[in-house]
């Protein structure tokens, strides 16, 4: 393999979006909103090339009936790279083993580029990647994301690893990328799985 292509969240590291509420609390949103904000930025992802400010706050904005501004993206920002105490040993072993065997190591995730990166560089990951490709840029599973993702290398030379089966296994398959799905669930698939992000090294 030329390129290892990484989803972050659930991935590499543990984000802090179970916690959210707390920030939330902070804005007078309704419980609903609150509680349905994963599903409205899922919308919004499946309904985008990719993530620009004005446009998820204009998008949010209509559904919680208050007025988000750009401080509130700020501030949640701030927030979401606060990240729990954690053991990134794993994700550590295979990206050294990458580097050592030189395999270019990218991120793909459907996040702020300058959040995730935070958020790599927090658990002391950011320095192993020569690239981090946020939803700003594309957002999976648009098929623009993976071509972008790969570089100048041919499909079949890159592999991508993540947690969603959808987004990280099989809309990349479909392009000719090698893909992993990285779960802990005994899912039945065609694809290839692995419950230790370790397992990987016997693949590339
Ligand atoms: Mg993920």
């Amino acid at each position: 393999m030329k390129r290892i292509i990484f989803d972050v969240d659930y991935t590499l590291l543990n984000p802090n979006y179970e916690n959210e509420l707390e920030f939330f609390k902070n804005y007078e949103m309704t419980e609903h909103f609150m509680n349905n904000i994963g599903k409205v930025l899922g919308e919004f992802e499946n309904n985008h090339l990719k993530y620009n400010k004005s446009e998820l706050l204009s998008y949010l904005n209509q559904f919680s009936s208050l007025h988000l501004d750009e401080t509130f993206l700020y501030n949640w920002f701030n927030f979401n790279i606060r990240l729990q105490e954690q053991d990134v040993s794993d994700a550590k072993e295979l990206l050294e083993y990458c580097r050592k065997n030189k395999i270019e190591i990218v991120a793909l995730t459907n996040w702020f580029t300058e959040v995730q990166k935070k958020k790599l560089e927090t658990v002391g990951l950011l320095k192993y990647f020569d690239e981090v490709y946020g939803g700003d840029i594309f957002l999976k599973p648009n098929p623009e994301s993976y071509l972008h993702a790969i570089g100048c290398h041919k499909p079949e030379e890159c592999i991508m690893v993540g947690d969603t089966l959808e987004v990280d296994v099989s809309a990349p398959s479909l392009l000719g990328i090698n893909a992993i799905h990285f779960t802990k669930d005994d899912v039945g698939h065609e694809f290839t799985k692995v419950k230790k992000l370790t397992e990987i090294k016997k693949y590339l």
